[in-house]
């Protein structure tokens, strides 16, 4: 080839060169600041911004952008950036709206939970609710260990949550001991005793009575009061109960008038509606005669008058309307409330009585209020008029207004009996915790060798200092 000819093909070539480098600089060009865009759930997208140029010209206005996004929905969109010329030029930007919210897992029962050793823990349930997904319960997986167990659960948009709930093989529930029968049982001396039983149930064992250790015994040849321990165990914890068993003498020999260690149970105030009866039935069980200063202010009641003295115990008075500022007004007051008590005495009974104890027993200060002297002067006279008034040598605190247990009305009287002297104990059958005590007197009296007599005309007078 000639010199010539070469030179016009490699001049050829290149003007075709350069007409196709400015075809390619004259095709408009679209830039997009920042290419894939993330999008949060609810959160509004923000353009990022483009360009678009042809050669050095700014074309940016021939942009037309079109999205499809909709934020309120997860998933991957495109926005659309166009210019129109005879061919168009396009760029895509993909734009992905995602939720970063992992699901909430709620378990049912606890999550640390006690099973019983060798036994195998029953799923209670769970629940998992998400933010966009919603009930995912279905969803959720479980990674069953011997001592835990993981709740796995993910959305669609791949947020995973866990949780995890313990399981404890041990048994912490002490077993159930019921003792058959009740828990406090009199016998007289002499009689047999058996055991009423006993039956014992675990919540992992099932029945343990052949389980029960009894301790202790009962001797019914001597009086006292003994003490029946029961126990079992579920090889980790214990449960006990004890049952008291009160031998006595018999029942209560009738005591000799004024010797020492004699108890007179003294009531006051009575009959009450729901407590009299109480205290009668207690008295008769254990054959105890005692002795009932009246306020019989209620006529409906007194049937229960008429019950205490044919059951053998002793009437006196009281007073009619035990208010002081009206019993303790005159001399001649109280002689008539006096009077007005016994007229229903002999209307109930038939027999008038002679026994009499003050409103607020002979020391009291309260009358100083209503009458000077009305105390001395009465006191000085009462004898003449036949009567014999009792105070009392033990006090069971039952009438400060305030509430007791019975426990504490027993005691107070208890602590206080004495064998070296007669007892006379004060009490009202106007309080459930007094009627309910009674019975806690009698059982330790008995035991411990005191009788039991109702106040008589033989019995002698037991008077504090009169103080008005
Ligand atoms: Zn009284």
């Amino acid at each position: 080839m000639k010199k010539g000819v070469r030179f016009k093909i490699l001049v050829g070539i290149g003007v075709l060169l350069v007409i196709l480098l400015i075809a390619l600089l004259s095709i408009p060009k679209i830039i997009l600041v920042d290419n894939d865009v993330t999008v949060n759930l609810e959160e509004d997208y923000i353009e990022p911004g483009y360009k678009a140029k042809v050669l050095w010209f700014d074309i940016t206005n021939k942009v037309t952008v079109t999205n499809n996004i909709d934020t309120n929905v997860v998933g991957n969109y495109e926005v659309e950036y166009k210019i129109d010329l005879l061919f168009d030029i396009v760029k895509k930007r993909s734009v992905i709206v995602i939720e970063t919210i992992p699901p909430e897992i709620t378990l049912v029962g606890e999550e640390s939970v006690y099973v019983c050793p060798q036994s195998i823990y029953e799923e209670e349930g769970y629940e998992a609710i998400d933010n966009y997904d919603g009930d995912v319960t279905d969803k959720v997986t479980l990674d069953v260990k011997d001592d835990m167990i993981t709740y796995i659960v993910v959305d669609s948009s791949n947020n995973e949550t866990s949780k995890t709930r313990t399981i404890i093989h041990e048994d912490n529930v002490a077993p159930n001991l019921e003792l058959k029968g009740n828990e406090s049982i009199t016998l007289t001396l002499g009689s047999g005793y058996s055991d009423p039983g006993y039956t014992a149930t675990d919540n992992c064992l099932g029945d343990i009575t052949d389980k029960v250790v009894v301790e202790g015994s009962v001797n019914t040849n001597a009086v006292g009061t003994y003490t029946i321990t029961h126990k079992v165990s579920d090889g980790v914890n214990e449960t006990s109960k004890t049952r008291t068993i009160h031998v006595i003498n018999g029942i209560a020999t009738l005591g000799t008038e004024n010797a020492p260690g004699v108890i007179y149970l003294t009531f006051d105030d009575g009959p009450s509606n729901s407590y009299t009866r109480i205290v009668l039935d207690t008295l008769k069980k254990y054959n105890v005669k005692a002795t009932f200063f009246l306020v019989p202010k209620n006529a409906s009641l007194y049937y229960l008058i008429k019950e205490e003295y044919d059951s053998g115990h002793s009437l006196g008075i009281h007073s009619m309307s035990h208010t002081y500022s009206v019993v303790y007004a005159s001399d001649d007051n109280l002689y008539s409330d006096i009077k007005a008590v016994n007229e229903v005495i002999k209307n109930v009974t038939g027999s008038y009585t002679y026994l009499y104890r003050y409103p607020g027993g002979s020391s009291n200060t309260v009358s100083k209020n209503y009458s000077t002297g009305i105390m001395s002067r009465s006191a000085s006279v009462i004898h003449e008029m036949g009567y014999h008034y009792f105070d009392w040598n033990i006090s069971s605190g039952d009438a400060d207004g305030r509430n007791h247990t019975s426990d504490e009305i027993a005691n107070n009287v208890i602590r206080n009996l004495s064998k070296s002297r007669y007892n006379v104990v004060l009490m009202h059958d106007t309080h459930e915790f007094t009627a309910y005590a009674v019975e806690k007197i009698i059982l330790y009296a008995l035991e411990n060798g005191y009788t039991f007599a109702p106040i008589t005309m033989n019995t002698r007078e037991v008077h504090h200092s009169i103080a008005n």
